[in-house]
């Protein structure tokens, strides 16, 4: 089943397509489509604004549409930036000012626990939805740390591995992620979806 992924990104193509392949998905970018869907994310959670992006794009297209949202939890600071992550700071802001700014409001402040959020959801042509969400538990550094990654990377310490995303290879990236842990999650979920309908005597291929 040919299946659209609501984003213009190749990286984020070539992570989901590795884990939705074996279940005979084969994802495009909206680009590949020659389409540009613009989706205001007005929802409240991760989980509103993946399904938004997803049931917008899968309405369009009439195609099984897939979306996630992803951001930046940090205890102290009562859970923002979450889901205004890319926006924290207004619109003028690149990832250092980003991580800058928020550097500067966790001054003082000994409570670092941090979690990255990812939510990837699927909107089936029939409506149908299946979503799954994967975290990424760490803590805010004092300084930035590394020089590989983007957005909040270099000052996000992974507590299991204790050193910054952006101190990482990919290979270890890929082993703790929060989006990593959001499409595994998602293949299993989609393979029991599929096995269902299965059963019901609906092929998707
Ligand atoms: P979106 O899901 O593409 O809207 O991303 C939300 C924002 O969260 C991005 O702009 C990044 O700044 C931040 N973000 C999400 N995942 C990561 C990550 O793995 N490392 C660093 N920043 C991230």
């Amino acid at each position: 089943m040919k299946a659209v992924l609501a984003s213009h990104n190749p990286g984020k193509l070539k992570e989901m397509q590795l884990w939705l392949e074996p279940l005979g998905i084969e994802l495009v970018l909206e680009s590949d489509l020659g389409i540009n869907i613009e989706v205001e994310e007005i929802g409240r959670t991760f989980e509103e604004n993946s399904l938004l992006k997803a049931a917008t794009v899968a309405r369009a297209t009439k195609m099984l549409a897939i979306a996630d949202d992803s951001g930046l939890c940090v205890e102290a600071l009562n859970g923002e930036p979450g889901i205004r992550t890319a926006r924290y700071g207004g619109e003028g802001l690149d990832d250092k000012g980003r991580y800058e700014l928020l550097l500067e409001n966790m001054k003082g402040e000994s409570n670092r626990n941090a979690k990255f959020v990812s939510v990837v959801t699927c909107v089936f042509p029939n409506a149908d939805i299946v979503s799954a969400r994967g975290e990424l538990h760490g803590a805010i550094g004092y300084n930035p740390i590394g020089t590989g990654g983007f957005g909040y990377d270099p000052v996000f310490i992974v507590t299991n591995m204790r050193k910054t995303l952006a101190q990482m290879t990919m290979k270890e990236r890929q082993s703790c992620s929060h989006r990593a842990a959001a499409i595994r999650s998602l293949a299993g979920k989609l393979e029991a979806y599929k096995n269902q309908k299965k059963e019901e005597g609906i092929e998707w291929n």
